[in-house]
């Protein structure tokens, strides 16, 4: 392409999403989804939900399921956003709230959607190195910035980020937004929603597609202040951004109905992430300790790209990157027992 807008074309860096395939006989351990179905009550509720009404528009607000995440977390329902997704939730807030004269602050290895937000919407940001054990240090964000956005657990390490130090973080920057993406928070974390009463630049966003079992919906949402939300449902409503659907709508009502169904494939999740964790220890891999539905590994002996590709010849797909610092790492989903103990058989043989 030699016209002028190719170069502007080509100034972008497209999200490359995990492998989603096409066929069913593999155990798919690439893009932490849960192993677990959506409970019955859910699929009850999307079978009526169509049943009913689907040939009508669905609300374009969402004001149901607005209101039954407010009365969730013991909030008001003008402190709840939702979107397609919680990517979608989070490019809106990077429109609405991130974008400022001052650089945005976010770690080095993240979640890979970041810079690529940055660059559509031309945020300026910088990368903050994480430790030597992939931790974040709240004290090298302790600098000029215009926001500061991270996931916890922080993905795709999994480390845990404690909310003693994300209110010490909201304290040193009083005027910036702080975003806290808390995509794996049910898998161990306590989550940042308890502090947005008291701290009126923080945002915290979750999706159902993880601990809800979901993905396939496409629903997220984020809390904060008011003022946050509304600078959220602005943009939403400045371009054709769609309105959840009606499944998405009551499904997702009827998942924050079913707290039973939540907790057990929750904590199923976390004690078989302990079993791999376990084993991996003993065939040598160095696991960085994880509060999420996924590990991260390396091994001494061999390189991650080999281990994955003879993993992927037994059927398994694990995510590794091709970048600096994380490219010794695999990451794998935690899956069921089945799948799980399909994992760990055929790293046996590999190792
Ligand atoms: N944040 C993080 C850290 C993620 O890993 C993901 C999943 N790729 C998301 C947000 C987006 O998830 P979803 O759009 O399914 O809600």
């Amino acid at each position: 392409m030699s016209q002028y807008w190719s170069s502007l074309v080509h100034t972008l860096t497209p999200y490359v999403p995990g492998e989603q395939p096409k066929v069913n006989n593999l155990i798919k351990l690439n893009t932490n989804e849960n192993p677990y179905p959506p409970s019955d009550k859910v699929l009850a509720a999307i079978h009526q939900a169509a049943d009913d009404k689907l040939k009508l528009y669905p609300d374009p607000n969402s004001d149901v399921l607005k209101q039954r995440i407010a009365d969730y977390h013991g909030l008001t329902a003008n402190q709840v956003f939702v979107g397609n997704g919680s990517d979608e939730v989070l490019a809106h807030a990077f429109q609405a709230l991130l974008k400022h004269d001052k650089p945005l602050l976010f770690p080095d290895i993240t979640y890979s959607f970041y810079p690529v937000y940055c660059g559509l919407y031309g945020i300026e940001y910088q990368t903050i190195p994480l430790n030597d054990e992939f931790e974040i240090d709240i004290t090298d964000y302790n600098q000029d910035c215009g926001a500061i956005i991270f996931p916890n657990p922080n993905a795709p390490t999994g480390r845990l980020l404690g909310l003693d130090k994300i209110e010490a973080l909201l304290q040193m920057h009083p005027q910036q937004v702080l975003l806290i993406d808390e995509a794996y928070i049910d898998f161990g974390g306590q989550s940042a929603i308890s502090l947005v009463n008291r701290y009126p630049n923080l945002l915290v966003t979750q999706t159902l597609s993880k601990s809800r079992s979901l993905a396939g919906l496409r629903v997220g949402f984020a809390i904060g202040h008011p003022d946050l939300i509304e600078g959220l449902e602005r943009v939403k409503n400045s371009f054709n951004s769609y309105p959840l659907d009606r499944l998405a709508i009551y499904g997702s009502v009827a998942s924050f109905d079913d707290e039973t169904a939540f907790q057990t494939a929750c904590q199923a999740v976390i004690n078989t992430r302990e079993v791999l964790v376990t084993k991996l220890a003993e065939l040598g891999f160095k696991v960085i300790p994880s509060a999420a539905n996924f590990v991260f590994a390396s091994h001494p002996q061999h390189q991650a790209e080999t281990i994955a590709e003879q993993l992927r010849e037994k059927s398994i797909i694990v995510r590794y990157f091709n970048k600096p610092r994380i490219d010794q790492y695999l990451r794998i989903t935690i899956g069921n027992d089945m799948e799980n103990q399909a994992l760990c058989s055929a790293l046996e043989a590999i190792i």
